[in-house]
């Protein structure tokens, strides 16, 4: 990768993202129709290591760790799911099905099943941080998309409801997740983000930042 997608603060839908990747991440949530808030919670870990992870995700239970293509340390997401995991006995009675899921989110990635695509505009690439590969599917009750593991019974982590016998699961990199790409965003956010984002700067020289 000749080109750092990690060190560029973007801003989008009215949030400061420390990089375009974290941004572009927001994109994708929001075209899957899946809330999200931006770093909501320092958590401290077991091991006593602060942890601030970059999204949750608050309908599904879910945290989104987003990792660029240089910075290979997951420990602290992989702590922290190994921590929220589901431990139930029998029938899970956790507030969130299956307890609470820990996501990578990677930079985009080519669908296999599209050679040649280019990985700059290409589709959603996750991983779970602890246990077991998660797959995006869509709940038939309360239709929220969200990831789950192949963890049975199959169940909506959000309203419990059964995903149904036979319930479509996406996986990484599928060629129907597009990602979406900061510089994809084809509107006129992106003319008033970039505006926000200069003002924000020249405050910030002015030292009038308020420690953020
Ligand atoms: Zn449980
Ligand atoms: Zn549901």
């Amino acid at each position: 990768m000749t080109e750092s997608i990690e060190a560029v603060p973007t801003i989008y839908a009215g949030t400061r993202f420390r990089s375009r990747l974290e941004a572009g991440w927001a994109v994708t949530l929001d075209g899957l129709g899946i809330l999200w808030e931006y770093e909501p919670e320092l958590i401290v870990l077991p091991s006593g290591a602060q942890y601030l992870p970059d999204f949750w995700l608050p309908e599904v239970g879910t945290w989104l760790e987003v990792k660029g293509p240089n910075t290979p340390r997951q420990e602290k997401a992989t702590e922290l799911g190994k921590a929220r995991a589901c431990r139930c006995d029998g029938a899970c009675s956790c507030r969130w099905f299956g307890g609470e899921l820990v996501l990578l989110g990677w930079p985009s990635h080519r669908s296999p099943n599209q050679p040649g695509y280019r990985a700059r505009y290409g589709h959603a690439w996750w991983g779970a941080a602890y246990g077991p590969g998660a797959y995006l599917t869509e709940c038939p009750s309360c239709g929220r998309t969200h990831w789950v593991t192949m963890r049975r019974p199959w169940q909506c982590r959000g309203c419990r409801a059964s995903l149904g016998a036979t319930p479509r699961f996406y996986s990484p990199a599928e060629q129907l997740i597009r990602f979406g790409e900061r510089d994809s965003l084809a509107s006129a956010h992106v003319e008033e983000d970039m505006r926000q984002l200069a003002e924000e700067e020249e405050l910030a020289e002015a030292g009038d930042d308020d420690g953020w």
